[in-house]
């Protein structure tokens, strides 16, 4: 059985995160997505609240679990006996970070490989802080997430207007 893990912030879960999952379900048996507590990172969605939007958004597919994460990620890689990290790839910007990650973890796990997709040109521009940013602003973002984190995000936005 081939498993691969997929860390991420998913703040919130995107179409780009979507289309590389729908890619990768066809290649892997198994995907985790390991939403993983970023501290560097000011989430607008709880933990609990992105993987629920995971879930929700990723119900066509069923080869795919769901599970909050923090700690090493070898020791997660290794629980989990993936052979493989998903990661996507946007920009040059993304290239120069994940090079690095993808190293640096070849090095922990010499026996797993980083597996880069890139996603679909439609979703290239998209990334989780930029449908934050827009969606706070009251912009339309129905054709950048799903539709549960449309609500999700109309949702905080009333939050906001409230305080
Ligand atoms: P992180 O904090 O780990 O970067 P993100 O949720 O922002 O978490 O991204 C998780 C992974 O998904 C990263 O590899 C990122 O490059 C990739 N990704 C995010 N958005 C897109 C997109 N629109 N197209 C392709 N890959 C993407």
């Amino acid at each position: 059985m081939r498993v691969a893990v997929y860390p991420g912030s998913f703040d919130p879960v995107t179409n780009g995160h979507i289309d590389i999952l729908e890619k990768t379900s066809k290649i892997f048996d198994r995907i985790v997505i390991a939403v993983v507590h970023n501290v560097t990172k000011n989430a607008l969605f709880s933990l609990d609240e992105r993987v629920e939007l995971i879930r929700e958004s990723t119900k066509h597919l069923n080869n795919i679990e769901v599970e909050c994460f923090s700690g090493l990620l070898t020791d997660y890689i290794r629980e989990k006996k993936a052979c493989a990290i998903i990661r996507g790839l946007r920009t040059m910007t993304d290239f120069e970070y994940e090079m690095h990650m993808s190293m640096m973890n070849k090095r922990l796990m010499p026996e797993v490989d980083t597996i880069f997709i890139m996603s679909d040109s439609n979703y290239i521009f998209v990334s989780s802080s930029g449908v934050k940013e827009a969606a706070m602003l009251g912009g339309d973002v129905s054709t950048l997430v799903p539709a549960a984190v449309k609500k999700g995000l109309q949702e905080k936005l009333k939050q906001f207007k409230q305080k």
